[in-house]
């Protein structure tokens, strides 16, 4: 593996331009930051006179949907065999916004199996040893962030369009929670400037983001606070957990769940926070943190995941009261430092 400086921009440069076949690719569930990434870097390729293909491992979620160029973006689950094909002819693999390819789900083989230059943009900790080149730093706000990064290291700063500035924009945004974390680095600023100067209308973006809601969506958020949430002052915790049943009835689509674990954190003293939600097999386990209690290590060690400090994922494969009951176990574990 080796990093990507202005020291070793030309080889970038010239292998981008060389190179034919360009796949960029994002985790499973795609989140803003992944889509805003993902066509963020393609605008700019194509401003470079590059054509690239977009491939991500499932569907996008409605409120992402607006983003220029979203219509391109290929998905596994719908269209395996093109993406399959796609990946494994690939010439050079962009990673956005995962440090393992385990995150690509039923995409991974193919991604593991192809011999491409495979290039990663992330800012999670500690990435697998299966790039040639990263841009990788975990201060930064977002991937987006450093795919504004790898533009300027490249020196192609002015190929930043419009279309590129808006989703790169949307990307920092939406992982920043409209820059109230993540966002202690004056860097994270200074590129939400350049990018509202090339246009972005940030007023716009929160509003197709953020006030995009189905009456359903509103009304499944309004049931898990009132009737779902429960909270334990004494761990400093709360949790919500949604069965599919509860999904269905309130017609869940792909995305109405994001940001949802956000909300106990608004309660006085309440550092901690999940959202578990049943799936097929596995209930899927969204932890949130404020300060340093460690989410991903919470992830790694007890539901097969990661992230970042204070935002993680994982699986949890026993029933939604069995995860439950587990939770409460390791938050009595944890109680010292949950207290601190
Ligand atoms: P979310 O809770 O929104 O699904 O994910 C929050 C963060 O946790 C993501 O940005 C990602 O870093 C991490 N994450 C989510 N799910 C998984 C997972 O299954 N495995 C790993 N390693 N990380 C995950
Ligand atoms: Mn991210």
């Amino acid at each position: 593996m080796q990093k990507i400086s202005t020291g070793n921009a030309n080889i970038i440069k010239n292998l981008i331009a060389s190179k034919e076949q360009i796949v960029i690719t994002s985790h499973h569930n795609p989140d803003g930051d992944a889509i805003g990434s993902v066509l963020g870097l393609h605008h700019i390729l194509s401003a470079m006179g590059c054509s690239s293909m977009m491939i991500i491992p499932n569907e996008i979620p409605d409120f992402l949907t607006w983003l220029p160029g979203s219509e391109k973006i290929l998905r596994f689950s719908k269209n395996s065999k093109a993406a399959a094909e796609a990946i494994s002819s690939a010439e050079i693999i962009f990673s956005l916004d995962y440090n393992s390819p385990k995150r690509l789900e039923g995409m991974q083989s193919y991604f593991d199996q192809s011999s491409a230059i495979k290039i990663l943009i992330d800012h999670h900790p500690n990435p697998d040893n299966v790039f040639q080149w990263t841009l990788s730093d975990t201060w930064a706000s977002s991937t987006a962030e450093l795919v504004y990064e790898f533009a300027t290291i490249l020196d192609m700063e002015s190929r930043v369009d419009e279309n590129a500035a808006l989703c790169i924009y949307t990307g920092i945004m939406t992982d920043t929670g409209s820059f109230s974390y993540a966002c202690s680095n004056p860097r994270t600023f200074e590129i939400a400037a350049k990018l509202i100067a090339k246009g972005v209308k940030g007023e716009m973006a929160q509003q197709l983001v953020y006030n995009n809601f189905s009456e359903s969506r509103m009304r499944l958020l309004g049931y898990s606070l009132e009737s779902k949430m429960k909270v334990f002052p004494e761990f400093r915790t709360a949790f919500i957990s949604l069965t599919q049943e509860e999904l269905k009835r309130f017609k869940y689509r792909i995305g109405d769940t994001e940001g949802l674990v956000n909300y106990p954190l608004s309660i006085k003293n309440i550092i901690f926070s999940a959202l578990f939600i049943e799936n097929k097999g596995f209930v899927k386990v969204s932890l949130r943190s404020v300060g340093e209690f460690p989410a991903n290590k919470i992830c790694e060690e007890f539901f097969s995941g990661g992230g970042h400090v204070n935002a993680a994922g994982g699986k949890s494969f026993a029933t939604m009261q069995e995860t439950e009951t587990k939770f409460v176990e390791i938050l009595k574990q944890y109680q010292k430092e949950l207290n601190q």
